[in-house]
């Protein structure tokens, strides 16, 4: 993507900039780096309804450049040590109780990458990342890559999260992975910064420490303060009651982690809902 030749090169100097849209990160076109992105998922719904958060997906979607692949860190997918999906034809999991018939028969038949997955377990060196021939698209990755890239014909495939790795652990090994966007690898970390399933209403609302904690997380990404954000258990209450378990806040430090010196800020679906659940969506390019 474009580099805006006035922000200050250096990651502690990311720029929220006040744009409308993202077309305006991109004033010559394509630069050959592929943005880096979190996206906050929410209800499996989004999938097949038509909303403000799914219509934004979709909107997002056509907006990015085309890339060689998409590397998906999904809330949903957690094993025990990192794990990357080498299947080529990567079948749709359906990893949701309770939902339309609908939700089931949905299937996202983008291909996987075998090459892409080998790539990015020689590159990170930080952990031994293993070879996984089950997995395929979780809701995590196919609820929005359905809306952003309804056509399915880029490569996606995924990364896990390792339940037992630390949150500095997590983010070391993003930062490994940055340089891959240069080579055409769209990064995707898809999770939600505030995600308090115990305590979600089910209309549109939110509670105060969502909100604090939202904020809380915007301000730090703006500053670029990504240790701040990866030492997230000393944020304090809002946090603690925002992130009661780890792995959809996770997947957010993937994005930071694969951000480069010079990238610009775009947010997208910046709202909270069901109480304890923030749509908050970024990404870096
Ligand atoms: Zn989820």
């Amino acid at each position: 993507m474009h580099r805006r030749q006035f922000i200050q090169n250096s990651l502690m100097a990311m720029t929220a900039l006040q744009l409308k849209d993202l077309t305006e990160l991109l004033p010559t076109g394509y630069d050959g780096v592929m943005p880096a992105m979190f996206v906050g998922h929410g209800s499996p719904m989004n999938a097949i309804e038509e909303n403000a958060f799914s219509n934004e997906w979709e909107r997002i979607g056509k907006q990015l450049p085309l890339p060689q692949a998409i590397l998906c860190v999904s809330a949903h997918w957690m094993t025990n040590g990192t794990k990357v999906a080498m299947t080529d034809k990567p079948e749709t999991i359906h990893d949701f109780y309770g939902f339309p018939e609908e939700m089931y028969r949905i299937n996202y038949p983008a291909p996987g990458s075998p090459a892409w997955a080998l790539t990015v377990k020689d590159t990170v060196q930080t952990v031994s990342v293993q070879e996984d021939h089950d997995w395929g698209l979780d809701h995590g990755s196919w609820s929005v890559l359905k809306k952003m890239f309804p056509e399915a014909n880029v490569p996606v495939f995924q990364l896990s999260l390792d339940a037992k790795a630390s949150p500095e652990q997590h983010y070391a090994l993003a930062r490994e992975l940055s340089g891959l966007r240069e080579r055409g690898l769209l990064i995707v970390g898809s999770g939600n910064i505030v995600h308090n399933l115990r305590m979600a209403q089910w209309n549109d609302s939110a509670y105060d420490w969502t909100i604090e904690f939202d904020e809380q997380v915007k301000e730090l990404i703006n500053k670029g303060d990504h240790q701040s954000l990866v030492a997230f258990r000393k944020l304090g209450r809002a946090a603690d009651l925002s992130i009661p378990t780890t792995e959809h806040y996770l997947p957010m430090l993937y994005a930071l982690g694969a951000s480069l010196p010079g990238d610009d800020l775009f947010y997208f679906n910046e709202k909270n809902t069901m109480g304890s659940v923030s749509m908050r969506s970024f990404v870096l390019g």
